[in-house]
């Protein structure tokens, strides 16, 4: 089996009337509706940084692809395409058997097409670039938080830092803290429903901290969230009370969910949207003039993670 052989049984797989040429030529030809923009996004996942060694190819498929949905998701935007730079220490076939079963299985899930890539030899890493379509000028930006908006988070943060947490440490974890690390659900309909509600948005992998500060310092403005209101699963909830490390909510990182930005006159959509697509939303705190982040019943300083 050559790079060839791999990509033909495993790597294509397409069908999309608006792909002129997918996996196979020198690049790919795509044709695009009028009155959308391109929104596109890159993550790597790398062995030892993101994931461990006795992760399984299904799971690092999975979140190869769902962490760069997560990003067309904080935009607003409808993933379409993605292409797929594999690099990989040797050809092992029950491996890209998985690997592509699980991938092919949520690209479907998600309406996402893979149009190319590249298959090199070397330490395994996956590489993932996301193309998603938005309505002109749609795309929800860091940059247009206003004071006095209220400061949103989707389902409960905390969850996969602290399953990590309990994997280095050798204890147990629950089931649903282990499938956040691992599966992490990109909120791409959450995203989708949130373009003309939000003022502004970002996904939460590096904690909620570091990354709603991204918004505050694009949108130059401050924040205050309290400490008690941040949504917590029941077995992170029972970990913070018992070890006080509210770190793992506030700068764990690996959550996935949207952090958003809503002003007062839309609070009563957000209400709505939050009963028609049945997930939790919850207020976190308020975007104020004063610029920095305020947490609210909370003095420490969480150490957010950082690649340098
Ligand atoms: P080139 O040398 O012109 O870059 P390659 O030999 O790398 O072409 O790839 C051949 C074709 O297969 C290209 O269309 C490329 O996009 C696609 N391809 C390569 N690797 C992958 C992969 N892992 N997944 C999907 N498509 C791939
Ligand atoms: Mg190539």
């Amino acid at each position: 089996m050559n790079e060839f052989s791999i990509i033909d049984k495993y790597f294509s797989w397409n069908t999309d009337s608006s792909i002129k040429v997918g996996v196979g030529d020198d690049s790919a030809v795509i044709e695009i509706e009028s009155g959308y923009q391109i929104v596109t996004s890159v993550d790597t996942l790398i062995e030892g940084v993101h994931f461990s060694a006795d992760t399984c190819a299904a799971d690092i498929a999975y979140k190869s692809l769902a962490v760069n949905l997560s990003d067309l998701a904080a935009m607003g935007a409808l993933p379409r395409y993605f292409t797929l730079a594999l690099s990989m220490p040797q050809i092992n076939e029950s491996w890209l058997h998985e690997f592509s079963i699980s991938l092919k299985s949520l690209a479907l899930d998600y309406h996402i097409n893979l149009v190319g890539g590249d298959t090199t030899k070397g330490p395994l890493s996956v590489t993932i670039n996301v193309t998603g379509l938005i309505e002109n000028g749609k795309a929800m930006l860091r940059s247009s938080a206003n004071a006095g908006d209220s400061v949103f988070v989707s389902n409960t943060i905390g969850d996969a830092a602290y399953a990590w947490k309990q994997i280095k440490s050798n204890k147990a974890c629950g089931i649903g803290a282990l499938n956040r690390l691992n599966r992490p659900e990109p909120r791409v309909h959450l995203g989708r429903n949130l373009v003309g509600i939000a003022s502004s948005c970002i996904d939460i992998s590096d904690g909620l901290e570091q990354d709603l500060s991204h918004i505050l310092h694009s949108s130059n403005v401050g924040a205050i969230i309290d400490i008690d209101c941040l949504p917590l699963s029941v077995e992170v909830r029972d970990y913070v009370q018992m070890t006080g490390d509210w770190c793992v909510a506030l700068a764990g990182g690996d959550d996935y969910e949207l952090c958003f930005s809503v002003g007062k006159g839309q609070k009563k959509k957000l209400n709505e949207l939050q009963k028609g697509l049945g997930i939790k939303l919850t207020e976190v705190g308020i975007i104020t003039p004063k610029k920095g982040l305020v947490v609210s019943g909370f003095s420490t300083k969480c150490k957010s993670y950082k690649h340098f």
